[in-house]
């Protein structure tokens, strides 16, 4: 039987951080399924894909091919064999994934590709509804929240070593805006799953985090 770890959470919490680091230890297929839906955006900006038009959002989902290569310094992720890691950071992508994410094509689309890629095997992915609909029995769930200064900071350091340019302001209004559209959407909304633990990190190191997982996973 393969082992399933679900972590969800607002944007900017460290989920990935910390999926990264679990799969890592113990040696799962790590899927970071928000990147599936920048890719998916970064696709629909390229190309002009009306967010309302359902046949031209249809037709692009076919010609939309996801892959991520596993190595051990970053996963990428590729669209149509191009390797987008870097450009789905990018703050044009982050106004317009919350957007995007919410349409109901898309989702079932993911969701799809997200089973597909936990079946069999063991794995953690991180998102927003991983422990609710992608893989309801997953064997671990988690919910991550943090203070959202804390959360806001992190991302504007991150970006900076990019050399975005961005202010903290436009950070802090992002990740309310997105956390706002993943709340309220009308199909699998970001919600805690009842047997989610939660883990605020606010003030949790990474190795502190690591642990944690670790612990509740040997239990
Ligand atoms: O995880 P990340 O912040 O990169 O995700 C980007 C966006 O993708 C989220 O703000 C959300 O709108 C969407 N998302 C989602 N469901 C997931 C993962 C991400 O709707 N499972």
């Amino acid at each position: 039987e393969n082992f399933i770890i679900a972590i969800d959470g607002f944007s900017s919490c460290g989920k990935s951080t910390v999926a990264k680091s679990i799969a890592k230890k113990l040696n799962f297929v790590f899927v970071d399924s928000g990147a599936m839906y920048r890719a998916v955006t970064l696709y629909f900006l390229r190309n002009k894909i009306s967010f309302t038009d359902s046949e031209a959002i249809n037709s692009a989902l076919e010609n939309i091919h996801i892959d991520f290569i596993p190595n051990t310094e970053k996963t990428q992720i590729l669209l149509n064999g191009e390797d987008i890691s870097d450009e789905i950071r990018q703050m044009e992508v982050s106004e317009k994934v919350s957007e995007v994410s919410a349409i109901k094509e898309v989702r079932r689309a993911m969701v799809a590709q997200q089973q597909q890629l936990g079946a069999r095997r063991d794995i953690v992915m991180d998102g927003r509804d991983i422990g609710t609909t992608v893989f309801p029995d997953a064997d671990l769930k988690l919910f991550m929240t943090a203070d959202p200064m804390v959360r806001a900071n992190r991302r504007y350091t991150e970006l900076m070593a990019k050399g975005e340019r961005v202010t903290l302001e436009e950070i802090i209004e992002n990740l309310a805006h997105r956390d706002n559209i993943d709340s309220t959407r009308e199909e699998s909304p970001l919600r805690q799953a009842e047997d989610a633990i939660v883990l605020d990190n606010s003030n949790l190191t990474q190795q502190q985090q690591l642990d944690f997982v670790l612990n509740l996973y040997n239990q």
